[in-house]
């Protein structure tokens, strides 16, 4: 079975990283979908993430990696994907979730959204918080991986 993890992932948390682990017990491949349109304007441009998705699929097997826009579900049935992975911090995740998939259920019936909660450990993280304690010059590294770190320390801004 393959699934399609969709996101800005501007930067990718271990919050991410968390999700593409756990989800991998579960599935035979995962491919990680940067969004290229995004109603979120990034702060990493698109290059920027795809390069921090391809660290990240480098580290796991069966995990690949490739930006779209467009619809999810047109992106997943491209790529022979009948599964969407998200990620569920709390309630408020939950409430934007589960519009986005019952709207996505009614766009492509075949194609079902799987959530995965998200592990203790890492589920006050948010790419977000990440951006402004960077933008601030703070500490990160309980936040994002050590591959990401050193990857965003060394893009010259
Ligand atoms: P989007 O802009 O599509 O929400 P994000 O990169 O913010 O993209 O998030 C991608 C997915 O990862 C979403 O399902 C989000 O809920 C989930 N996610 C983000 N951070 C965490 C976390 N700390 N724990 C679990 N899931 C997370």
């Amino acid at each position: 079975m393959i699934v399609i993890y969709p996101g800005s992932f501007d930067p990718f948390t271990l919050g991410h990283e968390d999700i593409i682990k756990r989800a991998l017990s579960s599935f035979d491949k995962l491919k990680i979908a940067v969004s290229e349109d995004n109603a979120k304007t990034s702060v990493f441009s698109l290059t920027e993430r795809l390069e921090m998705a391809e660290i990240i699929a480098k580290k796991y097997q069966n995990v690949t990696f490739a930006s779209y826009k467009g619809l999810t579900v047109d992106f997943a049935k491209a790529n022979d994907a009948n599964f969407i992975l998200r990620g569920l911090r709390g309630t408020s995740d939950f409430d934007n979730e589960a519009q986005l998939a019952l709207m996505n259920k009614t766009l492509n019936n075949s194609i079902e959204t799987i959530f995965l909660i998200s592990s203790n450990n890492v589920r006050e993280i948010s790419s977000t918080n990440v951006r402004q304690i960077l933008s601030l010059n703070g500490d990160v590294t309980n936040f994002i991986s050590k591959e990401i770190n050193s990857y965003i320390k060394a893009l010259k801004r």
